[in-house]
């Protein structure tokens, strides 16, 4: 990390933060930003990701990705870039660290059913929840509610929001309103996001068998770097081989990322942060590299996510969230106390409650608390 009077005039600067909601002293030994991340690096939410997963329940296998190493990916992705086009490394760590927070468990089946149940209260979006997990739910301070961090972490963990709900958020919300763009910190930890899990989900599909190598061919990035694999290393093959072809695939995604995101912000014109909030998004790859992003995404669509095996996987996950939250709605005085909302009538409140409980869960702790409503014999 190039300490933050080296940073690019367009980088984030902690000591011209926004600030944090509840006026606190400035740190002795670290940025403003470096606090928010280690705040989040202490939070529960954050050692509960260990358990959650994307695509792969975490029981099937000890190899593959969860949202914790998955979060370590695209912080260790984002921190490279960050370095390379001078942005501020703290910040976009503390972003990267924190974009998964809201997770649901059993990754996106979770989130839909769950929205889904949620349709008459508001409905549910883990980014959203991100923030309200870093805003309200974590309870470690004496003095306020959440983490109190900072406006620029806070921005960038709030992703993406709809209008009616960016105009309930006030200030976090209002470039959604007002059509601005977040820093290039928040820009890119987001872009920093897609490149680990494409991926990684290529990796752990061709570990779990799901993928097979015959198809892979399939994918111009994918072919061109195994060819160049080999001519390196003739005749390699199997996991090593995988392996020296997923690194110059994520190589190939950084470099240009930060080759088209120099250019893009030399074109602009950009030199300071309220420039970048002001221009249009900065940080991309370039139309050749997009075209080969999307192929992988729709790739891993159609091959992966929605493999008959990992249907089966999203039925029941989508089953157990559906069943919890009816349980916890016909009879809220199944809940732990915590979550019990005293008013009478208090429907929106109660579901709202029973929503951040189910979302707080890891895979395994659904699983137990579905059996332990609804099959006899288990306590
Ligand atoms: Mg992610």
């Amino acid at each position: 990390m190039i300490s933050e009077a080296q940073l690019a005039g367009y980088a984030a600067r902690s000591d011209q933060s926004l600030g944090r909601r509840y006026p606190e002293a400035p740190a002795e030994s670290r940025t403003e930003f470096q606090r928010d991340r280690d705040r989040i690096i202490h939070s529960t939410a954050f050692r509960r990701l260990e358990y959650k997963t994307q695509v792969f329940v975490n029981h099937e296998g000890d190899l593959f990705r969860t949202r914790l190493t998955h979060s370590i990916e695209v912080a260790q992705i984002a921190r490279s870039v960050a370095r390379n086009l001078r942005l501020n490394e703290d910040l976009v760590e503390a972003i990267s660290l924190a974009h998964d927070l809201g997770h649901t468990p059993f990754g996106h089946a979770g989130q839909d059913a769950l929205n889904a149940c949620m349709q008459d209260y508001g409905g549910f979006e883990h980014n959203l929840q991100s923030l309200r997990v870093v805003d309200v739910l974590e309870q470690r301070y004496g003095s306020f509610d959440g983490l109190n961090l900072n406006f620029e972490t806070r921005e960038g963990i709030l992703k993406h929001c709809s209008l009616a709900n960016a105009r309930e958020l006030g200030e976090i919300g209002r470039r959604f309103i007002e059509k601005k763009q977040p820093s290039l910190e928040a820009q890119l930890a987001n872009l920093a996001d897609e490149v680990a899990y494409n991926n990684h989900d290529i990796d752990d599909g061709l570990r779990s068998g799901l993928l097979v190598d015959a198809q892979m061919d399939e994918l111009d990035l994918y072919a061109r770097c195994r060819r160049e694999v080999e001519g390196i290393f003739p005749g390699i093959s199997g996991r090593r081989a995988i392996n020296e072809i997923l690194r110059r695939m994520i190589n190939a995604l950084i470099l240009d990322m930060i080759e088209t995101t120099r250019a893009r912000i030399q074109a602009a014109g950009v030199v300071t942060l309220d420039d970048v909030r002001n221009a249009p998004s900065l940080v991309a790859f370039s139309e050749q590299m997009q075209a080969q992003a999307t192929q992988l995404k729709r790739f891993l669509r159609a091959n992966l996510y929605q493999h008959y095996q990992v249907n089966r996987m999203t039925s029941k996950a989508r089953r157990i969230v559906r069943e919890l939250f009816g349980a916890f709605m016909a009879e809220p005085e199944l809940l732990p106390p915590d979550y019990q909302v005293q008013d009478e009538g208090a429907g929106q409140q109660q579901a709202r409650a029973v929503a951040d409980y189910i979302a707080g869960m890891t895979d395994r702790y659904a699983m137990r608390e579905h059996g332990r409503l609804f099959r006899v014999g288990e306590i």
